[in-house]
């Protein structure tokens, strides 16, 4: 006799053991990462169908959707016929009627006379009968089953291995009334009651068993909700766990501290800046460290802000250090630095990566004394053996490099640096509260006054000699010019950048900086001065090229993307980009943020074909907009959040239902409600919050252990 057990599947109970499973099934889906009953329930449909209504086949009119089920009577593949068909006819109650597979000769072990389904399709005409060309079908095993059919929404799951969706949509329903009462609640009636949420049970069961749109609806928003909401707790606990470290050194801004600082600048702040400027003293006063993201578009005026940060902590007879990307990059900050600091008795030094020895030593014990006030370098440089004596600021550029989640600590004595990062690529909104979600966000929107934005064009590549002889009289009245160009040598690959787009493949055909760089010095410009610049080259040889360009002894530069950071020359004017299409939005927005730096009208001429959507949609923004927000919004919505940040993940977590952008709205709340939770309760040690912190705990493991301590 078989006896059938009924008991209430625990969430552990492995996935073998579940009805319709087995051995061959349970392998199957452990690949998929489905070890147990709760993963199979967090196992969700990828999409649904709605099956049209189901009627009798003597009732089939032409060009309706309609789903019919009965017995297969007959099966037959015409492998002669145009193309080759499967011929299958049902039988019901009311007569009979074809159903039709082209191409389906894979039907033939699928199917067989007698199996019992339900099929749907549109109705079309064919000859003299009616037919239902390669519908949508399941098997059926009873007319319970059938009765069941009533519910007309489909539940498609991601297959694959011999697992087809309607296998595993039929092992999930079998198992769902069991699996349902292991679903444990996380937030209580009113939480759930004030965000329109249903419970998690509910909500489990309509994801997997809707009846109707709304079902859908409200159970994909609540578990988009749970998704979203820890993820921004993993990101409201680190924050909380950030403040309550070591202290930091509260620097004190007066009237009279103030009033110098802003005295050492050519112009007034805009107001952006002094708002921006109001929050990072702000922070900075405190003794919890600060951690602030400064965004603003290139040349919106973040290093005049960081500067002012950093007398603030100078001021306070602190130290700061300034770190960059690149040597060129701290070069740069170094100098512009330098310019301002020109009548003040502030001692800001340059940590070079070729300084060595006795030159090496000194400085670092400079350091180490506190002679030292400002130290600007690379972030290698800084992260060695240098101590400080007082360091009460960090502040890290990281254009858009987005080194954040790497940011290592320099230390020094007792107390924690406050840290500002700066960012040249502004960053969307849904990506600040994710990917940034620990740091408090500052944003310069506008630009300085007195700037003429860039004149962007796209233009076909047949134009070019007339571009040639605009840009010779623009030279000729004293002004300078890039050439970019995708690739360093015709035989490369061209400049390897993360941001690069991945909707062309390499080409034989791209011109290469190389080259190009010999045709426009001979043929089109001789009269001119013409520089090369690319990443293969050394430092020293680029370190030189940039000079000359900046002082004016080169009239034209020929790149690759490396000049998008770093290069400051306000008299260049003019940027022409060939094979536009090949580069990614971000790329180009900051490649033609390189002009436009100083007073007289800028242009950059964008030429290439758009060969892809994404490619087209690409230049038509950049000729729309100087907007670094809406262009990265625009890159944002074209790429999705895992390519924006190139091939790196940037710690974002696998999203299965929450979307970043669809669902800002929900994301918003999630936020409030987790850093609600994180500030009421920061080790999650509260009875009502246990099932949120093993879930949170079962998904983030590791990195989140601090909240068992403590
Ligand atoms: P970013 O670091 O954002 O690229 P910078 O601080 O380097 O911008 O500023 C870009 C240019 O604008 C610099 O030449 C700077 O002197 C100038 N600048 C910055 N702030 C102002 C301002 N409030 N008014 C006028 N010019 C400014
Ligand atoms: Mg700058």
């Amino acid at each position: 006799m078989n006896i059938e057990k009924s008991y209430d599947l625990n969430p552990s109970t492995e996935i073998q053991f579940l009805k319709g499973v087995g051995p061959r099934r349970s392998e199957i889906f452990q690949k998929r990462n489905v070890n147990n009953a709760a993963d199979l329930l967090e196992y969700f449909p990828r999409d649904y169908e709605f099956r049209p209504s189901l009627i009798l086949t003597k009732d089939l009119t032409v060009d309706h959707q309609v789903s019919v089920a009965g017995i297969i009577d007959q099966m037959q593949y015409n492998r002669r016929s145009r193309p080759p068909r499967m011929d299958v006819v049902l039988e019901d109650p009311s007569g009979r009627c074809r159903l039709v597979w082209f191409h389906g000769q894979y039907m033939r072990d699928k199917l067989f006379p007698g199996d019992k389904i339900i099929a749907w399709g549109k109705v079309t005409r064919y000859k003299h009968s009616l037919q239902i060309v390669n519908p949508a079908w399941k098997k059926i095993q009873d007319a319970d089953e059938l009765l069941d059919e009533e519910n007309q929404v489909i539940t498609i799951y991601p297959a694959g291995g011999d697992l087809s969706s309607n296998e595993i949509a039929r092992i999930i329903r079998r198992s769902l009334d069991q699996m349902l009462p292991g679903v444990r609640e996380r937030y209580d009636q009113d939480y759930r009651r004030q965000r329109n949420l249903p419970a998690r049970r509910q909500a489990y069961e309509w994801i997997h068993r809707p009846q109707n749109t709304d079902q859908i609806k409200n159970a994909r928003r609540s578990m988009a909700y749970d998704e979203l909401l820890l993820m921004e707790l993993a990101i409201a606990l680190k924050k909380e766990r950030l403040q309550r470290t070591q202290p930091a050194c509260p620097l004190a801004l007066t009237k009279k501290i103030d009033q110098h600082i802003r005295r050492l600048f050519p112009f007034l702040f805009t107001d952006d800046q002094n708002k921006v400027i109001t929050e990072i003293c702000a922070d900075a006063a405190r003794s919890q460290p600060m951690n602030r993201l400064l965004q603003g578009d290139v040349g919106s005026g973040k290093t005049a802000v960081a500067l002012y940060a950093a007398l603030l902590a100078v001021a306070n007879r602190k130290q700061v250090a300034v770190m960059a990307p690149t040597e060129i990059l701290a070069e740069q900050h170094f100098l512009s630095f330098r310019k301002y600091l020109k009548h003040s008795q502030v001692n800001i030094a340059l940590l070079k990566g070729g300084l060595t020895g006795n030159k090496r030593r000194e400085l670092i014990q400079q350091i180490t004394t506190g002679e030292i006030d400002v130290v600007i370098g690379t972030q290698a440089l800084l992260q060695t053996d240098v101590a400080f004596k007082e360091l009460a600021l960090v502040i890290i550029d990281e254009q858009h490099k987005f080194g954040v989640r790497q940011r290592q600590t320099i230390r020094s004595k007792d107390v924690a640096p406050h840290y500002l990062v700066m960012t040249a690529t502004p960053i969307p909104r849904t990506l600040a509260m994710t990917v940034f979600g620990e740091l408090e966000v500052s944003t310069i929107t506008k630009l300085p006054p007195g700037r003429k934005p860039v004149k962007t064009s796209w233009i076909n590549p047949e134009k070019l000699p007339e571009a040639y002889n605009s840009i010779r009289k623009l030279i000729d009245q004293g002004q300078q010019a890039y050439f970019v160009y995708p690739r360093v040598e015709e035989a490369d690959d061209r400049e390897p950048s993360d941001e690069s787009p991945t909707d062309f493949p390499p080409a034989d055909d791209l011109k290469a900086a190389v080259a190009e760089h010999k045709k426009l010095q001979t043929e089109i410009f001789p009269n001119f001065d013409v520089g090369l610049l690319h990443g293969q080259m050394n430092q020293q040889s680029k370190q030189k090229v940039m000079d000359d360009f900046r002082t004016g002894k080169l009239d034209i530069l020929v790149a690759t993307v490396v000049i998008e950071v770093g290069v400051d020359v306000p008299n260049a004017t003019v940027m022409v980009i060939e094979h536009a299409e090949r580069f990614g939005l971000a790329q180009l927005h900051q490649l033609r943020g390189r002009i436009g730096r100083g007073n007289k009208q800028s242009y950059c001429l964008l030429f290439g074909q758009a060969k892809t959507d994404d490619a087209g949609k690409r230049l038509e923004i950049m000729t729309k907009t100087n907007d670094g927000f809406r262009i990265a919004e625009e890159d944002l919505s074209i790429r999705g959040p895992g390519q924006f940040f190139g091939t790196s993940q940037h710690g974002l977590p696998d999203l299965k239902v929450a979307d970043l952008i669809k669902d800002f709205q929900l994301l918003c709340m999630a936020r409030r409600d987790a850093f609600q939770i994180a500030k009421d309760d920061p080790y999650l040690q509260k009875e009502s919050n246990q099932t949120l912190k093993r879930d949170l705990l079962n998904i983030f493991g590791d990195s989140l252990k601090f909240i068992d301590v403590g």
